[in-house]
């Protein structure tokens, strides 16, 4: 069958491989296998998530609230924005989507990172819009204004803290490149892992609300599915003037949330001490995963996330390591598909880090 030609351009996404999956190719047994794959919260999620899907589970026969009412009251005072400033996806991926068809089309490119969030690309090239690159592994803001000018992008995306790098933009470097931005485009900030980078370093924290006020053609992206637990309810937000909004709205299919994530991002924002604890455990985790690389003589990427990236040396392989340690129960995400000889690994709790400790020990030798 012949289908649209763009589909010959597009990679399928390659997600960090699920649990089930190693249960099946290796006959290991589920409670052995650990992820580290996928930037997941490895506490898990609060407990009033699970308390209200409980509470709400003998609704699921209902078609959803489709105008999101009390997410957007609760998540709109978290912010500190109006409900006309927000719109809700099945996961920041689809308000990505629906960002990259509203705004462009193929006759003019998209500009993004050298490396950077794969789910950007993969939906200009579905619908056809070419992706053009900065060469530098930060976001090198310079360089970007430079491929602004000369190509006329429609849209550029700045995601900070980076995927799969874990690399930061300062903020006032990141406020000022946008003012430079004419404001016929498109910027599209994401903050899926914005949660960590604020405790981090205060530098490097964007604000929202602060944002969308001041720009008219920014969008601002975050998740429910990092730092607030909840990657299995498929739930993220965008958050722009109401102009950019009422467009994105045009292409939102009807219930794009399910009754359950909305419950789920409801109960999770009223369980902030849960969000700070996960993360200040995360950093001091971090620590671990900075001396292993320091003492084993790999580079490691300074992250503001809750993973870490290591760059391999010439005499390592990404994919021979991540392979080894598949077959040991230990998922990873091998970044060969990127180009880098390197390894993102999401910190874990105490215990998951140790056995990865214990096993990249015998690894390396
Ligand atoms: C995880 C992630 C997202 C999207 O997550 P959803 O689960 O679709 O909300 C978006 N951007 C980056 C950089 C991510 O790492």
């Amino acid at each position: 069958m012949q289908f649209n030609s763009v589909l010959d351009s597009i990679n399928v996404y390659e997600a960090g491989k699920p649990i089930e999956l190693v249960v099946r190719e290796f006959g290991i047994e589920p409670d052995k296998i650990i992820k580290l794959a996928s930037n997941e919260n490895p506490y898990g999620c609060s407990s009033k998530v699970s308390e209200a899907i409980n509470k709400h589970s003998s609704e699921v026969y209902l078609y959803p609230d489709d105008s999101m009412y009390a997410l957007k009251s609760s998540l709109g005072k978290h912010l500190g924005i109006n409900k006309k400033e927000l719109i809700i996806g099945a996961g920041s991926d689809q308000v990505i989507e629906m960002a990259i068809r509203a705004k462009s089309d193929s006759s003019q490119p998209i500009l993004m990172n050298s490396i950077t969030f794969a789910m950007y690309s993969i939906y200009a090239a579905q619908l056809g819009v070419e992706v053009i690159r900065t060469a530098t592994r930060e976001h090198d803001l310079d360089e970007f204004y430079a491929l602004y000018t000369e190509k006329k992008p429609s849209i550029i995306f700045l995601c900070t803290p980076n995927n799969p790098t874990g690399d930061a933009i300062k903020a006032d470097k990141l406020l000022e490149f946008i003012d430079k931005i004419d404001r016929n485009t498109l910027v599209v900030v994401d903050g899926a892992y914005m949660e960590y980078a604020v405790e981090k370093d205060e530098d490097f924290a964007i604000n929202a609300n602060e944002l969308v006020k001041n720009f008219e053609h920014v969008l601002y992206l975050g998740t429910f599915s990092k730092a607030y637990g909840l990657g299995g309810m498929r739930i993220g937000y965008g958050v722009a003037q109401d102009e950019i909004i009422e467009a994105l709205y045009k292409l939102r299919p009807p219930f794009n949330v399910t009754t359950l994530s909305l419950v789920a991002a409801t109960a999770a924002l009223k369980d902030g001490e849960f969000v700070e604890k996960s993360i200040s455990k995360n950093f001091e985790q971090m620590k671990l995963f900075e001396e292993f690389a320091k003492d084993y003589g790999l580079e490691y990427i300074e992250s503001f996330t809750n993973f870490i990236t290591w760059v391999l040396p010439q005499t390592m392989n990404s994919t021979e390591i991540s392979d080894t340690l598949l077959k040991d129960g230990i998922i990873i995400r091998n970044l060969a598909s990127y180009s880098m000889n390197a390894l993102r690994i999401t910190i874990g709790t105490t215990k998951q880090n140790q056995k990865f400790f214990k096993h990249m020990k015998k690894i390396l030798g």
